[in-house]
């Protein structure tokens, strides 16, 4: 894979920042080092803290939020190709997969520039009450404060960008911590929106010690919202650490789709083989778990099989690879033994493994409920499947989970799909297309050990802002 090894100290109040030492960005795949890092910490931290306060002092106005957002959308779409590959070279992400990220980017900050110029109250009908007759009411909405956001390495880009954008909208300066393993994107990002002409203080990045940059986060009290994404552990223990801020999660799902016996089976085969291990099954809405309604599971298994295998696996550089590695060690370890653990307790293993220290694709058939590879995340490239006698069951089976972030029904029958929207317990339910689908103006997020809120610019912006209330006695 060619690289384009970057060097990159923190960005903070609108200057790029060393601090004397640096954390080395290594891709997943080769191993070779594709960056370098200035690593920070509670200093740096509350510097950007400060720069951010200073910021809030002196508001920018709606027409220029939305300007400068539309130019990043701009910028990215001009240098989307130097975008997709620090994406594809830090994540090991498949160039293909890094190129839609990068283009989603696009849309999300453009999404949020449409938010940031209709950003308005409402008129509150006063007469409606004996009290209010007289009087004018109406609410503005304003800017809750600084925002404090955390990501995830799985989308470095766009998932950074779903907060970014819909702060500067809101008009909320923001620290961002990204994820340690992925932070090339971000400074990529912060470099385009100071290119875009945010003025100092509106952003900082810091890359580094994730529990030190995340107490000052929380125990700051001039942060207002702590938005993060990333795994359950961490994100409750937020929330709980802050009861007084705003803390909005969006976290982990295990991804269920019921499949019924009157859906097109070869159709549905195509969606799920080609969205089930988009980057490696590490999206937080990958799917996990496949419910066949009897009839068809024979049939589904014969055509979803040849399709997972078709799915080219490797160097996430090449234009033509579907799959590449998942992002450490760790992680092929873990699924691994998870994988086994399965096959020993009587699961079918029908195709994948481990392949030269890659996880291939991996179908599993006949898993019981209470196999990690069922209940838990997976994040890696593995598919459960198990035939049902009914589309009740599938549904009782799919809410067996403490998770509800999205989920998939695949049907030719509208009263189907229509029971299945009302009875999953997702934030999401998505009917005949795989439920790993997400377009960036949709409201996005889950309930239950899933998280608290909803992404999407128009969500995202409302989370950031606060209602004032005006009464005027006329
Ligand atoms: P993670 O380990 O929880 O890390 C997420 C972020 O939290 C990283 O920036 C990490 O920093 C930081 N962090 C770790 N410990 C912290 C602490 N004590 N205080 C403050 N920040 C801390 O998650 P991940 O492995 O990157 O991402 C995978 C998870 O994210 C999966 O569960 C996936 O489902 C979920 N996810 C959810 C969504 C969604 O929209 N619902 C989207 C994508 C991913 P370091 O990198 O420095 O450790």
């Amino acid at each position: 894979m060619a690289t384009t090894a970057t060097e990159r100290p923190l960005f903070i109040d609108g200057e790029w920042v060393e601090t004397g030492e640096w954390i080395e960005v290594r891709s997943p795949y080769s191993g070779e080092v594709v960056g370098r890092v200035a690593r920070g910490g509670a200093g740096e931290t509350r510097r950007a803290l400060d720069a951010a306060d200073r910021a809030l002092q002196h508001p920018l106005p709606a027409h220029k939020r939305a300007e400068i957002l539309v130019k990043v959308a701009g910028l990215i779409g001009r240098r989307h190709e130097e975008v997709a590959r620090t994406i594809s070279e830090e994540a090991a992400k498949p160039i293909k997969t890094a190129r839609v990220e990068a283009s989603r980017a696009m849309s999300t900050y453009t999404f949020a520039a449409v938010e940031a110029r209709k950003l308005a109250g409402e008129l509150v009908p006063m007469d409606a009450a004996q009290a209010g007759e007289g009087k004018l009411a109406f609410t503005v909405r304003r800017p809750i404060g600084i925002v404090g956001a955390i990501s995830p390495f799985n989308f470095p880009c766009n998932l950074v960008a779903h907060k970014l954008a819909p702060a500067l909208a809101a008009g909320c300066p923001v620290v961002l911590k990204p994820a340690s393993q992925t932070p090339l994107s971000a400074l990529l990002l912060a470099e385009l929106e100071a290119e875009a002409g945010l003025p100092a203080g509106w952003l900082s990045v810091i890359v580094g010690r994730a529990s030190e940059i995340g107490d000052v986060l929380v125990e700051d009290e001039r942060v207002k919202l702590i938005t993060f994404t990333g795994s359950g552990d961490v994100g409750w223990g937020l929330q709980e650490r802050a009861p007084r801020k705003r803390v909005k999660l969006e976290l982990g799902n295990s991804t269920p789709v019921v499949v019924a016996a009157d859906a097109d089976v070869d159709a549905t085969a195509a969606k799920l083989a080609a969205n089930a291990f988009a980057f490696a099954g590490q999206s937080c809405i990958s799917v996990q778990r496949i419910y066949v309604e009897r009839p068809s599971f024979d049939a589904f298994l014969a055509s979803f099989v040849p399709k997972v295998e078709a799915l080219k696996v490797g160097d996430p550089g090449d234009d033509e690879t579907d799959v590449g590695p998942v992002i450490d060690e760790d992680a092929r370890m873990r699924v691994s033994a998870w994988i086994a653990e399965a096959e020993q307790s009587g699961a079918r293993v029908l195709t994948g493994g481990e392949d030269g220290g890659l996880l291939k694709p991996t179908v599993i058939a006949d898993v019981a409920d209470d196999q990690k590879v069922s209940c838990e995340e997976v994040f890696g490239p593995v598919v459960v499947v198990n035939p049902v006698d009914s589309v009740d069951e599938a549904i009782e089976r799919a809410n067996g989970t403490r998770f509800g972030l999205q989920a998939g029904v695949f049907t030719t029958s509208l009263d189907t799909a229509l029971k299945a929207a009302e009875r999953l317990e997702f934030g999401g339910v998505i009917v005949n297309e795989a439920p790993t689908f997400r377009s960036d103006q949709m409201p996005y997020g889950g309930v239950k050990a899933s998280g608290n809120t909803k992404e999407g610019p128009a969500w995202s912006v409302r989370e950031m802002t606060e209602e004032r209330l005006v009464v005027i006695q006329r």
